[in-house]
């Protein structure tokens, strides 16, 4: 793996390694100032390479629809991301070259941002890291802005004096039937404040044994605190994920502990969150929520 950071000739270090593409390109940058790399942009389709382009759909961009249109005519894939407000962005500056060159800073590459303090990180041959921009890629891709809103939309508790917000979460119980190998779980509505102590279950008798078994592939670590949150590949997987036209905010399983001989408690484990929500899901609820299925 090779390691650069540059401060200097941002726009021609970019160029620089687009040149040398022989197989893709994908560019998600928010600001673009398609004339700067139009010439590169058909050298390296007349090459047989691959171009997409994620940037953000404001004016800056729209502007330039005559020569977004002219790079479409070659073969480009460009797509001006919509999200549910003015103020939200598709805010990346990262590029993914022939699957191996990484292109990610704070420089968007635009006119202006040259004359800016910036800065351009340059990675080669990391897979690894790779495979993450390249799902964050995909994510983005498939998300258009009806599906981001649902995603981010929060709404407020009903109980008085809670201002905590309410997300909707599919737990499934922690086995299969012993006779069906049927995995069933609830999709529950529950306060980032009031926790197990108010819910409400939206939807009962779920069965999802693809999700149960894309979950259980690499032995869901259960006692593992927060680091299997926010997984790219579980992102890429689940996003717009609804039940019933309830759109899951996160995913979790009921679990039981033993205390001793008899003593048993039973908690409910959250294995994935969509970043959205990251404050009104907790990682453990003190409860199973009911979703006992026997
Ligand atoms: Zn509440």
């Amino acid at each position: 793996m090779s390691v650069e950071v540059k401060f200097d000739n941002l726009h021609n270090e970019i160029q620089r390694e687009l040149k040398k593409s022989n197989e893709s390109v994908l560019i998600a940058v928010a600001w673009i100032t398609f004339r700067l790399y139009a010439d590169i942009f058909k050298e390296l389709i007349n090459k047989g390479v691959k171009i997409e382009i994620l940037c953000t759909n404001s004016s800056p961009n729209k502007k330039q629809i005559k020569i977004i249109e002219k790079l479409r005519s070659y073969g480009i894939e460009i797509r001006l991301c919509e999200m549910p407000t003015y103020t939200n962005h598709m805010h990346h500056k990262f590029a993914v070259i022939d699957n191996s060159v990484i292109l990610n800073g704070s420089f968007n590459w635009s006119e202006n941002a040259k004359k800016s303090f910036e800065n351009l990180t340059i990675i080669k041959n990391e897979t690894e890291i790779v495979n993450l921009f390249n799902q964050e890629f995909e994510k983005i891709k498939i998300l258009d802005r009806k599906a981001i809103k649902s995603l981010q939309a929060k709404e407020k508790c009903k109980e008085k004096f809670c201002d905590g917000e309410l997300a909707n979460i599919l737990i499934f119980q922690s086995s299969p039937l012993e006779m069906t190998y049927e995995i069933w779980g609830d999709v529950i509505r529950c306060c980032s404040v009031c926790g197990e102590d108010s819910y409400t279950t939206v939807v009962s008798g779920v069965q999802d044994t693809g999700l149960y078994s894309f979950f259980m592939k690499d032995e869901l670590d259960l006692d593992e605190e927060g680091s299997i949150l926010f997984d790219q590949e579980k992102d890429l997987y689940l996003i717009g994920y609804s039940q019933h036209g309830v759109v899951i905010h996160g995913i979790g399983f009921t679990c039981r502990e033993l205390w001793g001989k008899n003593e048993e408690s039973v908690f409910t484990k959250i294995v994935w969150k969509n970043k959205f929500v990251a404050n009104a899901v907790r990682h453990r609820y003190e409860s199973d929520f009911g979703v006992v299925y026997e």
